[in-house]
């Protein structure tokens, strides 16, 4: 991987980040940070499995104050690895954080701007980024006093109402609200500054962190960049959908540090971050071939050397067959011959001795840019013993789905939990992800809190958000639909709700 982004260098305590640096791993806790002891245990696991920077939500100026007790906690322990305060609406919980931690992560969308729905004015527009400029200068002086760095991160999801009404739910509202941010921090001479531009979307978060770099680069900055895809679930699909996002930005030379975002305990992201800077690094030698005439041509396509799988096509001695007995010749080519916008491209890709997450990760990273720019209407996974036929197809059409190229099953977007969560998010994704997987094409988010979840689940078709202590509150789209279940009653009402809409259906066997 070449570095074709350079950064600047951002001191994070003891880790540098940007530059010639290693791309840094990073992940969060999901413990009460009220808990010190349990804050300080996660926080040792995920220090083993390999995490060089460690991030804490600070939802008030108590919690932010509680960091103090775990970092003691962690130093006595011998642990020095830098701590990161993960603030959303409490200016003064980051102000009281930056005395303390390394570096404060910020929420441009939640920090300062009011809701609001009104249609601003230039003037108005200009008013409130004045105000912002005000509320945000006492944290930059702590900052600037303390050594702390700042993470600008901005969230798909939760975009101020200001930067909606200008520029809608997009990947330039993304960077706008980033750079506000940013040149506010650069007037006032801060640039210990790391940015973010996160979607459960991975073709939004890669949009978006693609035009933040020829952003930077058309304004002669070079801020490092933190990758991550929000709410990306759990499991395989968590995994896939990481990959793309992460993986396809890390290849093209952009990122400097990743985290890797699992519905599952935090420790078991570090090695998932690992795989995916490591085959991103490693150059694949695909084979290219062409299907010419192809009838009806609807969306990519899925190869299998195996009858017995639920592939599109199969090959055979003379090229492909369909499922209704149609052969259609298989021509090899070489990709630089490939130039009629009519011909099919299959791209062809070989793993072997891969355990199944390796082979997920590598086979994601191979075809995420080819399917998502469009130069791929094919996919082709060659795999041996070690993957049966029917999980390499599923894989497949998994990589597929995440790419958001073809949809065959229902998507799961699930925060990954952390302080806020008063549920067991885990065994609840597990649970509805049971029930309702049959249901393609829908969205169904499984959320830890109502303060971020609505606006993190962004386009879902139905919302499960934790409420408080023991409930839960249903969402279809963004609105409200039941307040306050039972937990035990929950995943009930939401497969009722699907019901009442007209979009359940029932399993086949
Ligand atoms: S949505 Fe999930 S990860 Fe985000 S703040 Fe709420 S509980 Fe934490």
């Amino acid at each position: 991987m070449v570095k074709t982004f350079s950064t600047h260098i951002v001191k994070i305590g003891n880790v540098q980040i940007g530059g010639n640096n290693p791309i840094r791993i990073q992940s969060m806790t999901n413990t009460d940070t009220m808990d010190t002891l349990a804050t300080v245990e996660q926080s040792i696991r995920m220090i083993k499995a390999g995490c060089k920077l460690v991030r804490i939500t600070a939802q008030n100026v108590k919690a932010a104050e509680n960091l103090k007790n775990i970092q003691t906690e962690l130093r006595k322990r011998g642990y020095t690895t830098p701590l990161i305060a993960d603030i959303h609406f409490n200016p003064k919980a980051a102000e009281t954080a930056a005395h303390i931690v390394e570096k404060v992560r910020i929420n441009p969308g939640n920090y300062i701007d009011k809701k609001s729905n009104k249609n601003y004015t230039e003037i108005e527009y200009r008013q409130e980024l004045e105000n912002i400029k005000k509320r945000l200068l006492p944290l930059l002086e702590i900052c600037k006093e303390n050594g702390t760095a700042i993470r600008i991160g901005v969230n798909h999801g939760s975009l101020s109402d200001r930067i909606l009404n200008r520029y809608g739910n997009t990947p330039e509202g993304m960077v706008e609200s980033a750079m506000e941010f940013a040149n506010i921090c650069k007037s006032f001479g801060f640039e210990n500054l790391v940015l973010s531009l996160k979607s459960s979307n991975a073709r939004a978060m890669i949009n978006a962190n693609r035009l933040m770099v020829e952003r930077m680069i058309t304004e002669g900055l070079n801020y490092p960049l933190h990758l991550g895809v929000t709410e990306a679930g759990g499991g395989e699909d968590g995994r896939i959908k990481s990959t793309v996002g992460i993986g396809t930005l890390l290849k093209e030379g952009i990122g400097d540090t990743i985290r890797v975002s699992l519905t599952e305990d935090p420790e078991f992201e570090i090695p998932v971050a690992r795989k995916i800077i490591k085959f991103s690094k490693t150059v694949s030698k695909p084979e290219f071939f062409l299907i010419r005439n192809f009838k009806d041509y609807k969306h990519p396509l899925v190869i299998s050397e195996s009858q017995n799988t639920k592939a599109d096509l199969f090959v055979n001695n003379d090229g492909l067959t369909d499922k209704s007995g149609n052969q259609y010749p298989l021509v090899k080519t070489d990709k630089n011959l490939i130039k009629n916008p009519e011909d099919i491209v299959v791209v062809k890709n070989a793993y072997k001795n891969l355990n199944k997450e390796d082979f997920l990760i590598k086979s994601t990273l191979d075809y995420s840019c080819p399917l998502l720019d469009g130069l791929c209407q094919g996919i082709w996974l060659d795999t041996d013993d070690t993957i049966s036929d029917k999980d390499t197809v599923q894989t497949a059409y998994d990589i597929l789905q995440a790419t958001g190229v073809r949809i065959s099953k229902t998507e799961f977007i699930a925060c990954p939990s952390c302080g806020r969560t008063l549920f067991n998010i885990q065994k609840t994704l597990e649970k509805i992800s049971k029930e309702t997987k049959h249901l393609k094409g829908l969205k169904i988010a499984v959320m830890g809190c109502i303060v971020n979840g609505p606006g993190e689940m962004a386009d879902a078709d139905y919302g499960y958000v934790g409420a408080g202590k023991g409930k839960i509150t249903l969402y279809k789209k963004q609105e409200v639909i039941r307040k306050n279940i039972e937990e035990e009653k929950a995943v009930e009402a939401l497969i009722e709700l699907i019901k009442e809409n007209g979009d359940w259906v029932e399993k086949e066997d």
